[in-house]
């Protein structure tokens, strides 16, 4: 017999979720952790995404690097890109305290 990990209820083996709180059973193993789950949430949480790709049971440790590569690559990018506006945002600020007075 099992129990479930945060209530202590009894669980069948069979199960994905508790039946009692709803905690997954098998973590590392839902639709999050398999490659069109961890494309998904790069896709919307970029680098974040990364606890997902190391947490998760389903894909190969290439492939946990190969994801990780990826979105370290993306959070550099997104550094960059942040930083290039706001230089932009502070030209164009000038530019308008200048032009305007
Ligand atoms: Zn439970």
């Amino acid at each position: 017999m099992n129990t479930c990990p945060r209530c202590k209820n009894p669980t069948e083996q069979t199960d994905n979720y508790c039946r009692h709180c709803g905690k997954s059973l098998r973590p590392g193993q839902g639709f999050l952790f398999t490659h069109a789950g961890i494309v998904l949430m790069a896709l919307i949480l970029g680098p974040f995404a990364l606890p997902c790709v190391w947490m998760s049971r389903v894909i190969g440790t290439t492939a946990k690097w190969l994801y990780t590569l990826l979105l370290a690559a993306m959070g550099v990018y997104l550094v960059l890109m942040l930083h290039q506006s706001y230089l932009m945002i502070q030209e164009a600020a000038h530019m308008m305290m200048g032009g305007g007075l």
